[in-house]
């Protein structure tokens, strides 16, 4: 196939490359001459601007920081310009409306379009291991899946357009309650007396077991290796966290919905970035507790 590839940053420079290491044709645009350079090593073919990467393309896959910059790219450089026909995929984490607003204009302009938000960090990118949750038509659905297959370990249809960005935001909201309660009930059994490792054997095979304590575990040296062990560097920034967070308040304002527990985790990972943790792991906040 013959793909256009928008935004070759942390997460799109590995995902480009894992496309063109399956046999496609990638036609890659950064605003960075440095991020295509990097794809152009990595065997995708460097274009100066968006509109001429998508030239004769299948599929345009994106990879961008916010809604504002899809919905303008989007509008401005691959509407018109990518053949009719061609399957539109935003694999950005950007606001629900925004990804129903650009997906109804693509349709309008003949161009089934899914909005498929990725969870799995840079390492899952470059690995070709992230998972897709897809928001769009059941057509949108299998054509994309056909391009997405090269870079997950698993591709999910989430349902109509803005659903894929509905699960990303929920799972992320749902996972930064998850890792303060971690955090506080770790906190608060060491200041009852209780060994760390004590409290994971406990807890881990108890009630309290989840992700963030499994997988994840905030306290150094419990629990299988995590950035925690590394001084809190690496994995998920603190920044993106309270990115995701905040779209999900956007969400519940918009559906109306009173996400009570959603807008303190949101309330804390907004203090702790401000005191400077932005670019630590999400896990770190347990040192807030010190
Ligand atoms: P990044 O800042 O490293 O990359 C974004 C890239 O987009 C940059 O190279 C930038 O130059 C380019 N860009 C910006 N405006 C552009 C435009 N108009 N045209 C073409 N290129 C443009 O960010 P990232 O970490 O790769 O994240 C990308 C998306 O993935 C974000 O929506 C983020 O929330 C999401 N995400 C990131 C992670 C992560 O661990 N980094 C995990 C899951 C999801």
């Amino acid at each position: 196939m013959k793909i256009a590839f928008i935004g070759l940053g942390n997460m799109g420079g590995g995902m480009a490359a894992n496309l063109a290491k399956a046999g496609h044709e990638v036609r890659a645009f950064d605003l960075s001459e440095a991020a295509l350079a990097a794809a152009k090593e990595k065997g995708c073919e460097a274009f100066t601007s968006a509109s001429e990467a998508c030239k004769g393309v299948d599929a345009v896959v994106s990879m961008l920081p916010n809604g504002g910059i899809v919905k303008a790219v989007y509008t401005g450089d691959v509407i018109g310009h990518a053949p009719e026909g061609a399957v539109l995929i935003d694999c950005s984490t950007i606001d629900v409306s925004t990804a129903r607003e650009v997906a109804e204009a693509a349709a309008a302009a003949g161009y089934p379009m899914v909005d498929a938000p990725v969870s799995g960090g840079i390492a899952a990118a470059d690995a070709g291991t992230l998972t897709f949750m897809v928001g769009g038509s059941d057509e949108g659905f299998k054509r994309a899946e056909e391009v997405l297959k090269h870079m997950g370990k698993a591709v999910i249809h989430a349902g109509d357009a803005g659903n894929g960005q509905a699960a990303k935001i929920c799972n992320n909201m749902l996972l930064a309650v998850q890792m303060i309660g971690t955090a506080e009930a770790f906190a608060m059994a060491q200041k009852l007396g209780l060994d760390p490792q004590t409290f994971y054997d406990i807890s881990s095979v108890s009630s309290g077991q989840c992700w963030s304590m499994t997988s994840y575990c905030p306290v150094p040296g419990v629990g299988p290796t995590s950035p925690s062990d590394n001084d809190y560097q690496g994995g998920f920034a603190t920044g993106l966290m309270l990115k995701d967070l905040k779209l999900a308040m956007e969400a519940a304002e918009t559906a109306g919905m009173n996400t009570r527990i959603g807008a303190k985790a949101k309330e804390l990972y907004e203090a702790f970035d401000a005191d400077g943790n932005g670019a630590r792991d999400f896990s770190a906040i347990i040192t807030e507790y010190d």
